[in-house]
């Protein structure tokens, strides 16, 4: 689809979808997802939706809009990603790129969560107003969907769309307009709405990567427990935290948002100072975190603070390592090789990783030493001397078997150049370095694809498939199944299905 709309800060995916198809005059949901996703399957869902890769062809590279950027940006990803193990976090964002078909709302806990799902879209009227006048549009902001709150920041309690459907139907993208978003008056936000709205945006905005993992967690409840005055020992006082988390927030509000801690339905607090062994929501974390550190808060320090914890187990490995072990085993040498790839064995050593070194060193030695055998090298040479011409001629000898591998997937997403390079294997690397590269320069240039290049490719596709279905080939049926119209299709697209309807079409329109 081309100009397709670029989003507005914080605006949702979906949102952007729905002005894509009021541009583009789509009416029919099902026609809009087949033109934005090459797919007809594609669901473009509120918090998470996925496909962004295909989404992210839609704009030029210049914008810097990949897949990450969007799920960062334009979706709720945000909230949950900083809260879930590192190996789960980037497992959410590959499906996010890809196809996702509810393994990242499995992934991110949105379907088992305690807490209260919105069922509706919300909007602000006030802000919306504001839209229209600096934009001429509305839109829907993402800090309006979050659960839990309720009310936008500046102006007061959110008000649910005037839409006709609830959310689960959500194969139609809703514009916002002075019909479905009314200008209302607002009753003033709610206390508790302003206090996470404030950590929620937070979240949304930043990016806390790698996110801490379960042990990093455990330690960190542990230790906000002691500060406070709630241990004795190795024992903890929950009936005290309970009763701190009441007073600050009120039950009834707690009940309110699905996080009731009321009689028998505290498990959930009581499992957050326990060993944390599934990820928690960030509501949860907001709550506890809230009520335990006061109003000083600031949530992104308090994650980046909790990754770098340092977790180190009492009892050696021993030979017969159980389960729990070997998990052990795999987050140290992740972390260790995280820092020896970034820093190299020596400075990784010295500078913040001597825990995890010592650990490996006690536990997993032989392959300590193979690790860092590997990278002293590959450290040195980096940093000496690349031999760029050798480097040249790999990456373009890879880059030549790829295209001749992926050359017949007719109905793969367009080849950008950006496309190419983030299959190799260093893309910042190169692209930093291109004057040093001739022959990945030229490859680049001589097969990238340009917009009539793959709107060709749509339109044989297209073509061939009507060959074989009917028989049949019309100029109508061809731009409509290679998802291209007569306004947006190149003038040298538009010759070759000139030509190509001369020779096999019928019923020329
Ligand atoms: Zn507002």
């Amino acid at each position: 689809m081309l100009g397709f709309p670029v989003p507005y800060p914080d605006e949702l995916l979906y949102s952007v979808i729905a002005r894509a198809g009021s541009y583009e005059g789509i009416t029919s949901p099902k026609e809009l997802i087949e033109e934005v996703f090459a797919n007809r399957t594609a669901i473009a869902s509120i918090d998470l939706p996925s496909h962004l890769i295909e989404l992210s062809t839609h704009y030029p590279d210049s914008l810097g809009l990949d897949a990450e950027k969007l799920a960062y940006r334009h979706t709720l990803f945000p909230l949950c990603g900083a809260f879930v193990p590192e190996s789960r976090r980037t497992r959410i964002l590959k499906h996010l790129a890809g196809r996702s078909q509810g393994a990242a709302h499995m992934l991110c806990g949105v379907a088992s969560s305690k807490v209260k799902a919105i069922q509706k879209l919300r909007y602000c009227p006030l802000c919306v107003a504001k839209q229209f006048e600096l934009y001429g549009e509305g839109y829907w902001k993402r800090s309006w969907q979050i659960a839990g709150v309720s009310a936008c920041s500046e102006h007061g309690e959110l008000i649910q769309a005037k839409l006709p459907v609830r959310l689960e139907h959500r194969h139609q993208c809703y514009m916002v307009t002075p019909d479905t978003c009314p200008l209302v008056a607002q009753s003033p936000a709610n206390w508790q709405s302003l206090v996470v709205s404030k950590h929620a945006k937070d979240l949304l905005n930043s990016r806390t990567s790698p996110s801490p993992e379960f042990a990093q967690w455990t330690k960190h409840y542990w230790q906000l427990a002691r500060d406070f005055g709630a241990t004795k020992g190795k024992h903890i006082n929950h009936a005290l935290i309970r009763e701190c988390i009441s007073e600050y927030w009120s039950d009834a509000w707690l009940a309110s948002v699905g996080l009731s801690i009321a009689d028998g339905q505290f498990e959930w607090l009581k499992s957050m100072f326990r060993k944390h062994r599934k990820a928690f929501s960030y509501l949860q974390h907001i709550a506890v975190m809230q009520a335990l550190h006061g109003n000083k808060l600031q949530i992104i320090p308090v994650i980046n603070g909790v990754g770098r914890l340092r977790v180190v187990p009492k009892q050696p490995l021993r030979s017969t390592a159980n389960n729990q072990d070997r998990a052990l085993l795999r987050f140290y040498r992740r972390r260790w090789l995280r820092q020896v790839i970034e820093l190299g064995t020596k400075v990784a050593r010295l500078q913040g990783s001597g825990a995890e070194y010592a650990w490996l060193y006690r536990n997993d030695r032989s392959w300590l030493k193979r690790c860092n055998r590997r990278f002293r090298v590959r450290f040195a040479q980096v940093n000496n001397r690349v031999q760029w011409g050798v480097r040249d001629k790999s990456v373009v000898r890879y880059l030549i078997r790829l295209r001749n591998e992926k050359e017949l997937q007719l109905t793969a997403p367009r080849w950008t150049k950006n496309r190419y390079l983030t299959q190799t294997r260093y893309p910042a690397t190169i692209e930093k370095n291109m004057h040093k590269l001739p022959l990945t320069q030229r490859f680049l240039s001589m097969y990238s694809e340009t917009v009539s290049e793959y709107q060709i490719r749509r339109i044989a596709v297209a073509i061939s498939e009507l060959i074989v279905d009917s028989g049949k080939v019309k100029r109508w049926k061809v731009l409509k199944n290679s998802g291209l119209s007569r306004e947006r299709i190149t003038e040298q697209a538009s010759a070759i299905l000139d030509w190509s309807i001369k020779q096999y079409g019928q019923g020329k329109l």
